[in-house]
């Protein structure tokens, strides 16, 4: 009767491990520890370092204020007030409500919808920025953030800024079905007058950018600067390997890939960014003297490198 003895104790084994307590999602975003190549990782650690990884280089995600505190330094912007049009338009219920989701989200995050827009004043140059946070609903895209986006398109326009803008996020956000696509429509025509209106339109993406934000206005800027490693795509690998038939390079849909096919311009680490904004836009703008001049050895390769890439 051994091997029943044995079975049961294996048995039980399983039991135990299919029991134990894995940390819930608010746990783990309460904690001071989080995890990346080398097992657990210090968030302070990680956040001295740009929430980049010391070692392997991943760029963790961060919300629309902690880039601006990137890019501008520790509040040194303002953010914008945008429109938040009517909540739940469709009274949309699945395993929960949508009011629901947006409540959790609003309390998780503390922003009215997904988008942030601020402006603050980069290399000397005014700018409008504007950035999606993934913790709210996956940084998808309903009226609130298309209306976000275009409120940032209307005040650069006003006050004759360039429009800088972070996307993330998985794409139109089902709860508002139909509303959430015309986004779409409505975001490429606030790009289109910007771009009436001769000002510059950088976007980069972040990890990840997927389905109806990378097939309308993250798609449009006049230079594409990604993050290192960042997922961009438009449908899934599994459904673009269905549809095709064949095998995907390893690295389908990452930034690199897309840089190497034309859709990136420039893949740029987080702690050169600010630097990297600066410097397109005063080319861009010709405000900087320093940038026009032939002797710049930076300026000029940069200038060369952005121009076989566009
Ligand atoms: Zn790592």
């Amino acid at each position: 009767m051994n091997w029943i003895n044995k079975i049961k104790k294996f048995g039980q084994s399983i039991k135990k491990n299919i029991n134990k307590k894995f940390p819930t999602k608010s746990e783990r975003d309460s904690s001071a520890w989080t995890s990346c190549c080398k097992g657990p990782i210090l968030k302070s650690e990680l956040e001295e370092n740009l929430f980049v990884c010391p070692n392997c280089n991943k760029h963790h995600r961060i919300n629309p204020r902690q880039r601006f505190d990137i890019i501008f330094g520790k509040n040194n912007y303002e953010i914008l007030k945008t429109p938040i049009p009517k909540d739940d338009p469709l009274g949309w219920v699945d395993t929960k409500s949508y009011k629901d989701r947006l409540k959790e989200a609003r309390n998780k995050t503390n922003q009215d919808c997904a988008v942030i827009i601020a402006k603050g004043i980069l290399n000397s140059v005014e700018i409008t920025v504007g950035a999606t946070n993934f913790d709210f609903i996956g940084g998808s895209s309903g009226a609130a953030e298309t209306e976000a986006i275009i409120y940032g398109v209307q005040y650069a326009i006003d006050n004759q800024t360039p429009f800088v803008f972070f996307p993330c996020g998985g794409g139109q956000r089902m709860f508002e079905s139909p509303i959430a696509l015309a986004g779409m429509t409505k975001t490429t025509l606030a790009i289109n007058e910007l771009k009436k209106n001769n000002l510059p339109y950088l976007v980069c993406f972040t990890d990840p950018t997927a389905g109806g934000i990378t097939a309308s206005f993250a798609m449009l800027g006049d230079i594409q600067f990604s993050e290192p490693g960042a997922l961009i795509a438009f449908a899934g690998r599994r459904v673009v390997q269905a549809t095709v038939k064949e095998e995907l390079p390893l690295d389908f849909q990452s930034a690199e890939f897309l840089l190497k096919h034309g859709f990136v311009d420039r893949i740029v680490e987080r702690n050169s960014l600010t630097k990297e904004i600066g410097l397109i836009l005063s080319i861009l703008l010709k405000k900087n003297s320093e940038v026009n001049s032939d002797n710049n050895e930076q300026t000029s390769e940069l200038s060369t490198q952005t121009r076989e890439a566009s």
